[in-house]
């Protein structure tokens, strides 16, 4: 059941994920999807949307990437200090039996994506959802810039019928250069149906897209834009040109839709409505 009202919670744990990447965790029931999102509140900042990056049903943890200004004051943010929640919002992977999928994940992507992985392969006890998805195996891929920013490497190795590829920039890490290079091989030796499913750099998930509309597989994208009320009224994170609202007919948006939005991978805009190119 989705619970949109705000609330005011406090921060009950902290993990250090690697430099200026931090995870917070709240005991606060969300029951949300992997893919879907909140909106943060930092008081005497901003509210900004995160991606849910664990949920066990009793505590959900979102990671962040110190960026801005609303993102360093979180990073300044002690246990017990408290800010704003509201959602889950927006939609979610699917969650398909007897089907292999292939995860591709870049930056903070791997968050949503490793709670994927778990929900389908390992659900926790208290989960919302808390089947296990029967004849499911994950191909999960992460890409970074260097072996320092690969995260959730122990997390997703724990995970069940998943295999854990690695792609870094510099080659400090499994194979080098983008992780995109590996999926083509991965698609052609899979033995079931596959999905593939990406979180991550939007030029990264354009690749990804025209792979897939290559070899005609299924896949699902989360795909971000500015986004200020979270629910499809201020139309901030409108895209061209077919309008939907990004927070509400998305983050996560199948093959056939992603196609339809032509701006992907070429623009999105800024807070003002500037259009900015990537
Ligand atoms: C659905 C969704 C899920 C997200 N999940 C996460 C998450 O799990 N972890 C995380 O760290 N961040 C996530 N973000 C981004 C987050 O909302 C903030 O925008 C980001 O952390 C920067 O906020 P800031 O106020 O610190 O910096 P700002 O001053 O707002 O931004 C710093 C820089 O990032 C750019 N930027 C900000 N927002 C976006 C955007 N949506 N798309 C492209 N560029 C942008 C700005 O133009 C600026 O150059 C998500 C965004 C969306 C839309």
């Amino acid at each position: 059941m989705e619970n949109n009202n705000p609330q005011f919670i406090p921060i009950s744990k902290i993990v250090e994920e690697a430099q200026d990447i931090k995870t917070f965790y709240f005991e606060h029931s969300l029951n949300s999807k992997p893919g879907q999102f909140i909106m943060l509140w930092v008081p005497e900042h901003d509210q900004k949307p995160f991606s849910i990056a664990y949920d066990d049903g009793k505590s959900f943890g979102l990671t962040f990437f110190k960026r801005g200004p609303t993102t360093t004051k979180l990073f300044d943010m002690k246990v017990g200090e408290r800010v704003g929640i509201e959602g889950p919002f927006g939609t979610s992977f699917s969650r398909k039996p007897d089907t292999h999928y292939i995860m591709v994940a870049g930056g903070y992507g791997a968050a949503p994506l490793g709670f994927l992985a778990e929900s389908l392969l390992s659900p926790p006890a208290g989960g919302g959802d808390a089947r296990r998805a029967e004849g499911v195996g994950v191909d999960f891929c992460v890409g970074a810039r260097n072996k320092d920013l690969v995260l959730f490497k122990n997390r997703i190795e724990k995970i069940p019928n998943t295999k854990l590829h690695i792609a870094t920039d510099d080659g400090s890490e499994g194979h080098k250069g983008y992780i995109t290079d590996i999926l083509s091989n991965l698609i052609d030796s899979a033995e079931k149906k596959v999905l593939v499913v990406t979180c991550g750099p939007e030029l990264m998930e354009k690749k990804i897209l025209n792979i897939c509309n290559e070899k005609n597989t299924d896949c699902e994208i989360s795909i971000e834009r500015y986004m200020k009320c979270g629910v499809g009224i201020c139309g901030q994170c409108a895209v061209d040109p077919i309008g939907i609202c990004m927070c509400k007919e998305g983050p996560v948006v199948k093959r056939e839709l992603a196609n339809k939005i032509t701006e992907f991978g070429k623009y999105h805009r800024d807070k003002s409505g500037k259009i900015i190119y990537f």
